[in-house]
């Protein structure tokens, strides 16, 4: 509401009641006024008593006013006084000669006042009765009806009337009077009143301003009618229309979920009497808002919470500034990566968890080589670049729990966690994660323009026991990042001299079987398989290494390490290729023509997708015929996504190729899956066969195998049959096909193309 306007009402709004001092005064003039009558009347006509009545009458009226003014109804006195005034008037105008009698006069001032106090309504309707009451008095006394008036001296008849009309004169001035003193007074009041508005008002916009650039919103919250009312800039903060009022749930469903149950905590533990001060989210579209609410509730005497009074501030700058705050304190700003202090805390904590769990944990010092040139050369924007992606790449080859920082400069951090507790496991872990990094930081980069090669050189270090500490790990993988440098960067190299002893050997390894298989350093033996009556009937293919200065080096030495790195898939490739050219040379003598062969195949290449396809290609580019090809797969190749599988087997069954089960027995084939698998033979492992003769259970294992493939329709083979009575034992228990050095051990291909011509 305006100033100007609330005047305006309240002016309207004026209506006249007389003080209670102009009141009081009226009734002393009636009183006054009829004792003078009375007195008059007892003088000038004493022997007309009846005359007395009307001021008799007046006496009463004013009395009966009185009493009214007494009880504080003084609307209702007012009345009683005016139209009690009429009355007596007339009835004293009735005995004291009708209209001809002095007190007539008073009927005017009665009007004006009935329509000053009253309404003009009723000045209206006392009017006319007043017109009425003249007529009836002037048609009385022509009809002589009315008492004749008391002879009377002229003079005193002239003091009457002017003692009449002096009263009510007085009477009808001091009623104006108080009324335009009143209407004045009114007046004051009326404008102090607006101007205090106008002052609440324009405290209230300074308030609402004060707030808005505080960002603190103030609400009063009705606790017994659960509804809240809010400021402007509480609706703001809350991010509700101006002018919301509503139950509080209204306001907690603008509270974030996850701050819900705290602050209906802090609302539980505020009408226990705590204080209300808590800090929670609110969903604004996509972002989300600070806000920290703090109240106080108000209690009744009997402990009844009666209503909260508080403010909700909206601190999302402040929580951004604490971030920022946070974010540079523990953060580089430039990568992004955990600082020094940050990468400290989480070592600290990975290597309390690591002692309590047993559960190793692995740091790795990385620092690029070259990087100075680097930046000498192209400028530090370009280096900055660099170290940017550096950071994401090696965010990139790690999981979501472990650590990638920035020490500084072009020193990285990486802290692995949760490694395997046996510490050459989780050593050859840590070696792959590491082979990783080099091999994704190697790449080269595209820095503004420029292609770049960036090389680093990594340190290792293990936590292995409790007393080890973080500077003491930080150290140890300073100096082995140093021997990598040593040892012509671009590599890894472990802390401690066993554990790079092992996994140099095998980086070794790995290095020399790269190079023997493009320099044709494999080749294949063949073990001959027999049936039951000693007739070799086909071979398995089993790779051997012939290395340049170790000799002949074993497959189980070297397929895990081929299955680790990758390097099984151009070997096997190689096997399988090497395999079918063999099958197409034995196809052309008659002696060897029957001869099937069985190839290993292990889980990963198998795995490939586009494994039918290679074998198809090798299979159509030899000219091997696909029904002497046998592949031989383990139970591992079956414990992963059994339906593609199922499917490869499908298509490779298609073409004639059948399938041999490796190593039955030793793995955990599930019997339900085993019956859905299109195979075609069970192959007994050894272990069972090697102590068949002695151990009762291997006997049943055996039979049991035996059975089992019936009922699948299977066929068996046995595989390290070394002895007659092994043999005769396997064919009593029902297998009638045999692999072993009883027959023959692996031979190169010529010795084991004489063994076949020999039979
Ligand atoms: P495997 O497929 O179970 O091959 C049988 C292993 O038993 C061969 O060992 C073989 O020499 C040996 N053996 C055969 N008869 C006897 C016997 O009477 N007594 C004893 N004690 N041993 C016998 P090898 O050649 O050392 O191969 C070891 C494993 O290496 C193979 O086990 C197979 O899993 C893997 N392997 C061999 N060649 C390949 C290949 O080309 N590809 C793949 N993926 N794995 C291969
Ligand atoms: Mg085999
Ligand atoms: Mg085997």
């Amino acid at each position: 509401m305006s100033p100007s306007n609330s005047g305006d009402a309240i002016n309207s709004q004026i209506s006249w009641e007389p003080s209670l001092a102009c009141l009081k005064f009226a009734i002393y003039a009636m009183l006054a006024g009829s004792f003078a009558a009375l007195l008059a009347l007892y003088i000038v006509a004493p022997g007309h008593p009846t005359r007395a009545i009307g001021p008799i009458v007046l006496v009463l009226v004013a009395m009966a006013g009185w009493s009214f003014l007494l009880r504080g109804r003084i609307r209702t006195a007012v009345i009683v006084l005016l139209i009690g005034s009429w009355m007596a008037v007339t009835g004293i105008a009735a005995f004291n000669g009708g209209v001809g009698a002095p007190v007539i006069v008073a009927y005017p001032m009665i009007v004006i006042l009935v329509g000053l106090v009253i309404s003009s309504r009723a000045a209206f309707a006392v009017a006319a009765v007043c017109v009425i009451a003249i007529v009836s008095f002037v048609l009385a006394e022509s009809s002589g009806f009315l008492p004749s008036p008391p002879p009377i001296f002229p003079a005193l008849r002239g003091v009457v009337h002017a003692i009449v009309l002096v009263l009510s004169a007085t009477l009808a001035a001091t009623f104006v009077r108080a009324y335009t003193d009143q209407l004045d007074e009114l007046r004051v009041v009326s404008s102090e009143l607006a101007q205090r508005t106008m002052e609440m008002d324009a405290s209230r916009a300074d308030l609402h301003r004060a707030q808005a650039v505080a960002k603190v919103g103030s609400w009063v919250y009705d606790l017994v009618t659960d509804t809240m009312h809010l400021s402007t800039e509480a609706c703001r903060v809350f991010d509700v229309p101006e002018g919301t009022t509503g139950s509080y749930d209204t306001y907690l469903v603008r509270t974030h979920t996850e701050d819900r149950d705290a602050a209906a905590a802090a609302w539980r533990a505020a009408l226990d009497g705590a204080a209300l001060d808590y800090e929670h989210r609110i969903l604004v579209g996509k972002t989300i808002r600070w806000v920290r609410l703090r109240a106080e509730v108000e209690f009744a005497p009997d402990g009844t919470p009666l209503r909260a009074v508080g403010v909700s501030q909206d601190i999302t700058e402040r929580k951004a500034a604490e971030e920022e705050i946070r974010r540079l304190a523990f953060y580089d700003s430039l990568t992004h990566l955990p600082n020094r202090r940050l990468l400290h805390d989480r070592l600290q904590q990975a290597l309390v968890s690591s002692t309590r769990s047993g559960r190793k944990v692995a740091l790795l010092f990385i620092d690029l080589d070259n990087f100075k040139t680097l930046n000498d050369t192209l400028g530090h924007d370009v280096g900055d670049k660099l170290l940017k992606k550096v950071a994401k790449r090696l965010t990139a080859c790690v999981r979501e729990g472990d650590t990638v920082a920035r020490l500084g400069g072009d020193e990285f951090v990486v802290v692995l966690e949760d490694l395997n507790e046996d510490l050459y496991e989780a050593a050859a872990h840590t070696k792959s994660v590491a082979e990783k990094i080099l091999a994704t930081l190697g790449q080269p980069y595209d820095l503004a323009g420029h292609h770049c090669g960036s090389t680093p050189s990594i340190g290792i270090a293990l936590f292995a026991d409790d007393q080890t500490t973080i500077d003491d790990l930080m150290k140890r993988a300073d100096v082995a990042m140093y021997q990598a440098k040593d040892a012509g960067r671009n590599t890894l190299r472990f802390f401690d001299p066993e554990m790079q002893a092992v996994v140099g050997a095998r980086l070794a390894l790995e290095a020399d079987l790269r190079q023997g298989l493009a320099q044709g350093q494999l080749l294949l033996h063949f073990q001959a398989q027999v049936d039951g009556s000693g007739r070799v009937t086909g071979a398995e293919a089993l790779v051997r290494w012939q290395h340049p200065q170790r000799g002949m080096v074993s497959p189980a030495e070297f397929i895990p390490l081929a299955e680790e790195t990758g390097l099984i898939l151009p070997l096997g490739d190689w096997v399988l290729t090497t395999a079918c050219n063999q099958l197409v040379a034995w196809a052309r003598q008659p002696a060897t023509a029957h001869l099937t062969l069985a190839v290993n195949v292990s889980a990963r290449q198998f795995r490939q997708p586009d494994f039918v396809t290679q074998a198809r290609d090798i299979l159509a580019d030899s000219g091997a015929d696909p029904r002497k090809l046998k592949l031989e797969l383990t139970e591992s190749t079956l414990l992963e996504d059994i339906e593609d599988i199922i499917a490869k087997m499908n298509d490779l069954k298609a073409l004639g190729v059948s399938f041999s089960l490796d190593d039955f027995g030793t793995g955990y084939s599930s019997l339900s899956y085993l019956k859905r698998l299109p195979l075609d033979q069970l192959k007994i492992d050894q272990s069972f066969v090697r102590d068949i003769l002695t151990d009762p259970n291997d006997v049943a294992i055996a039979r049991t195998i035996v059975a089992l493939a019936q009922s699948l329709g299977l066929s068996v083979i046995a595989e390290g049959v070394e002895t007659e009575a092994q043999r005769e034992l396997l064919a009593n228990s029902g297998c009638h096909a045999y692999q072993g050095y009883l027959f023959a051990h692996p031979l190169p291909t010529e010795a084991f193309g004489e063994l076949v011509r020999r039979a």
